[in-house]
């Protein structure tokens, strides 16, 4: 049985991915794509109200394009062409892609690849956009 998913019930690992994974965003006011790239939890910062877990002083790990590209494709994929909504319970109105937001347990722009990173996660959000409106 699936999670439910809300504003006030965040899972960065509700769908067991590495990369992505899917929130309700109050702020945004409905469904934020989540992009880690700090799967090592670590940052160039130390900001005394951080929250992540285990943070260490240090640099995104080498990313795994292929990984990433596919989960990103899986998600939006199921998002847009399936029940994705129904199956986590997500509120009526919160049902929308608001943003893929490139945040996560670091610093993201201490991925070596960062720019590449980018330009991938807007190649497939734009081919999904596509083939959603075919
Ligand atoms: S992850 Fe964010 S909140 Fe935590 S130390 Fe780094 S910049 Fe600050």
């Amino acid at each position: 049985m699936a999670s439910k998913l809300s504003v006030t019930s965040h899972r960065a690992d509700i769908l067991g991915l590495r990369y992505v994974y899917p929130v309700i965003s109050r702020r945004a006011g409905g469904l934020s794509i989540g992009v880690n790239f700090n799967t090592n939890n670590t940052c160039n910062w130390r900001c005394v109200y951080c929250q992540v877990q285990n943070l260490t002083v240090g640099v995104a790990p080498a990313l795994d394009f292929a990984l990433l590209e596919q989960e990103l494709h899986s998600v939006l994929a199921d998002v847009l062409q399936s029940d994705f909504y129904d199956r986590f319970e997500v509120a009526p109105d919160k049902r929308v892609i608001k943003d893929i937001a490139i945040a996560g347990n670091g610093e993201p722009t201490s991925l070596a690849e960062f720019p590449d990173a980018i330009a991938k996660i807007a190649e497939v959000a734009t081919q999904q956009k596509r083939v959603s409106r075919q």
